[in-house]
């Protein structure tokens, strides 16, 4: 297992310390990886400069249930990406999960695939969440457009005006004791706030009415252009860590 996880460290760009005394597969190597490590404050709420105006997300009723969801979300023509898209992205994952994680709106593969986060970006996620002990299974993934943007550009305020709520749905049926979220965009959107992500990381923060605790890490695809900040990445990851075991009295997923 310990050997599994070194993998995901190293797709992570981590250096592995592993101590003298220490079995190379031991607890210890994992729980030492990345060092240096700098110092992350916990529990850092910190309200972050608000955007304006944005647009209001349009009231939807409750679907009450998981098919009743997905069967909305692929019928869905509220916006101008149903002219565009193969198929919507609905998530895919665990619905009991305690993770949620939330990215901006999917791409090519993901349109072609109907899943998110697949690709090269999807195999980072997945070693990502390995990293800290989270199989892909065990989380529920999904982004905030349901939805491919033509091109990749940058999701539209309407665009997501009309599709936030589906995700809100998918947040209240779920119940997450953590969100993750990957990417400046959809950090943005979901803070409501024109903040760098640099502002974001390393706090947090708390989404919807339920105030679920919510962690800012980069995307993977630009991890994968910037491999030198795979190292934040790993900060956030082990902040996200120690958030979601606060907030459960010390479980793992
Ligand atoms: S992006 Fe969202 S709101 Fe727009 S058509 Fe797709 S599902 Fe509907």
């Amino acid at each position: 297992m310990a050997t599994m996880r070194n993998a995901y460290l190293d797709a992570l760009g981590i250096d592995r310390w592993v101590p003298r005394s220490a079995p190379a597969d031991s607890p210890a190597e994992i729980a030492a990886a990345a060092t240096p490590a700098p110092a992350v404050v916990p529990e850092l709420r910190s309200p972050v400069a608000p955007r304006s105006p944005a647009p209001p997300a349009e009231p939807l009723a409750p679907a009450g249930d998981w098919p009743t969801l997905r069967e909305r979300v692929a019928a869905c023509v509220a916006c101008d990406l149903c002219k565009t898209r193969t198929q919507t992205v609905f998530g895919v994952g665990n619905t009991q999960a305690q993770w949620l994680v939330i990215g901006e709106a999917p791409g090519a593969e993901e349109d072609r695939q109907g899943e998110p986060f697949v690709g090269r970006a999807g195999q980072l996620l997945n070693a990502m969440l390995m990293a800290i002990g989270l199989p892909r299974e065990t989380v529920f993934i999904a982004n905030i457009l349901k939805c491919r943007p033509p091109g990749n550009r940058d999701p539209r305020p309407e665009e997501v005006s009309r599709c936030l709520p589906f995700l809100t749905q998918q947040v209240a049926l779920l119940k997450p004791k953590i969100i993750l979220v990957v990417g400046r965009i959809a950090a943005q959107t979901l803070l409501a706030t024109d903040a760098p992500l640099a502002r974001l990381r390393g706090k947090l923060h708390t989404f919807g009415d339920a105030e679920t605790p919510l962690v800012v890490t980069y995307h993977p695809a630009y991890l994968l252009r910037t491999p030198a900040d795979k190292r934040k990445a790993w900060e956030d990851l082990k902040f996200a860590r120690g958030a979601f075991a606060r907030v459960t009295g010390g479980g793992n997923a």
